[in-house]
């Protein structure tokens, strides 16, 4: 197949918000016919960064128009199965539609590298059977790892990301980022427990990205595995306060556990209502949100 093929698809649509989060997958380990894994895309600039490889992210990542070789980065907010799960889809297409040599970034916690090593490895004998089919194809996959600590700031493109520190116990570490270009804030939460740290990603965000659980539904239900994940999840009603402890325009509920059913929708956007006063987005896969 030809670059040019590829060529022909359609690019990212020209909106022109300073900031454009699209929620690629709503879903959470528990499998949902209609919600793709974590995934988020954030356009800002000339930044186009994803943030989690969640389950079916490359197909709901071409929904929104955009290819693996479009992206600026990929980003990673902790190493839990449901957020990377795809990460492997996601260097594999990016480097058979690369026209070259051309390196993937994927920032995220000490760890992340070891991640990659065993998704590399176990994608050995696929690189092989491209290599040796494909004559204008002569480079391996090009993954440069950049591991973050809480406390780093660094520019993508003309976007600048600074990394926070999540509380997401016993997994660790865990991080958010919160991005800014042209006087707009993006906060993205991974998984993670309301703590001092997740307000200051926050602080006066224009957008405020948290997965979540309904605490009611989950703890109704006498099953030792699902009460486990109470405690490492933000609520609906503790991201809602989350969002008005730090003055945040908009809150993005995403993540649901369990799935949103369709037409339930207001069942959970009153739990958050309850305690924040402004804006609250949440849907299916491909809900946006801009500022
Ligand atoms: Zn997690
Ligand atoms: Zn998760």
């Amino acid at each position: 197949m030809g670059i040019g093929f590829f060529g022909a698809v359609p690019l990212a649509p020209l909106v022109s918000p300073a900031m454009d989060i699209t929620l690629l997958g709503t879903g959470s380990p528990l499998p949902s016919p209609d919600r793709a894994g974590a995934a988020t895309l954030l356009r800002a600039g000339g930044a186009t960064l994803l943030f989690d490889c969640g389950r079916g992210v490359v197909l709901r990542l071409t929904a929104a128009g955009v290819f693996p070789i479009g992206l600026s980065a990929v980003m990673l907010t902790h190493l839990h199965s449901d957020h990377i799960v795809d990460l492997g889809d996601m260097v594999t297409t990016h480097w058979v539609m690369s026209p070259g040599p051309t390196p993937l970034k994927v920032y995220g916690p000490p760890g992340t590298q070891e991640v990659v090593d065993g998704m590399t490895a176990m994608f050995a004998l696929d690189r092989q059977y491209r290599l040796d089919h494909h004559a204008d194809l002569t480079q391996a996959p090009i993954v440069e790892v950049i591991e973050v600590e809480p406390g780093d700031q660094f520019e993508i493109a003309d976007v600048t990301v600074s990394v926070h520190r999540t509380d997401h116990r016993p997994v660790q570490p865990t991080v958010g980022y919160r991005v800014t270009h042209d006087g707009k804030v993006g906060a993205i939460a991974g998984d993670t427990v309301p703590c001092d740290e997740l307000d200051e990603m926050c602080r006066e965000a224009d957008l405020y990205v948290q997965t979540v659980l309904r605490a009611d539904l989950i703890g109704a239900i006498p099953n030792p595995r699902l009460q486990d994940i109470l405690n490492y999840h933000s609520s609906v009603e503790q991201a809602a306060q989350t969002a008005t402890r730090a003055g945040v325009k908009t809150l993005v509920l995403t993540h649901y556990i369990p799935a949103l059913i369709p037409g339930d929708e207001e069942t959970w956007r009153a739990l958050a209502a309850a305690h924040f006063s402004g804006p609250i987005v949440l849907g299916d896969d491909l809900t946006t949100a801009s500022a």
